[in-house]
């Protein structure tokens, strides 16, 4: 008998977003698997982004994916959300090979110890030639957006991002699990372009309501 399979009669895996008892590896059970259809590829507009792009609604089992994945404790889904951006990216086709993940809080570091978006973007170097720029700092503390009201978002991420030192290119991929109202990455976006960066396409994971 496997060590997995013994580990799961005792700690049976469950479905991140039904509860459903699953396999060992598994993060969501089929059902819910089937809810989730991206990647979508139709632009949408954000301030300060040439083009939004997202894989699927957050309003789906993507919630409690990224959910566990971010406030879980774990860092294996990260291969998951790789294969869906490796999806965007070969959909997208744009010839941009250079991607800036909006950066983690040192403070949400500590806690998590890694960081969300590079740990995604570090997987999906292993199966795309991909260049990722850790140029962005975010400093001051900054809420997950996800837990504060729409009109506290914007006060939120204010000033909260810096650039590091210049890019070698001007054309950009900025990443971001989630987007919501596009503060946060409206405001990267801002300090990315005064650093020279002429063309900022963004990628999220999921695209939640405003
Ligand atoms: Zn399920």
């Amino acid at each position: 008998m496997k060590i997995s399979r013994v580990i799961s009669h005792f700690f049976p895996n469950r479905c991140e977003a039904c509860d459903c008892e699953i396999e060992v590896d598994a993060v969501l059970c089929s059902e819910c698997g089937k809810l989730i259809k991206g990647p979508i590829m139709a632009p949408f507009e954000l301030a300060h982004i040439d083009r939004a792009y997202s894989y699927w609604s957050y309003d789906t089992p993507l919630r409690e994916m990224i959910h566990a994945y971010k406030f879980g404790d774990r860092p294996k889904m990260a291969g998951l959300f790789s294969k869906m951006l490796l999806e965007m990216f070969l959909a997208f086709g744009g010839g941009v090979d250079t991607v800036v993940p909006v950066p983690t809080t040192a403070e949400a570091f500590r806690k998590r110890g890694f960081d969300t978006n590079h740990l995604i973007l570090k997987k999906l170097s292993g199966d795309l030639d991909v260049k990722i720029e850790d140029v962005l700092v975010a400093t001051g503390k900054r809420s997950p957006q996800s837990r504060l009201k729409l009109a506290d978002r914007h006060g939120n991420v204010e000033g909260k991002f810096r650039v590091k030192r210049e890019l070698s290119t001007g054309k950009i991929i900025l990443f971001d699990d989630v987007v919501t109202t596009g503060a946060t990455v409206g405001q990267c976006a801002r300090v990315l372009r005064e650093k020279g960066v002429k063309e900022i396409t963004l990628f999220s994971i999921a695209k939640a309501k405003k």
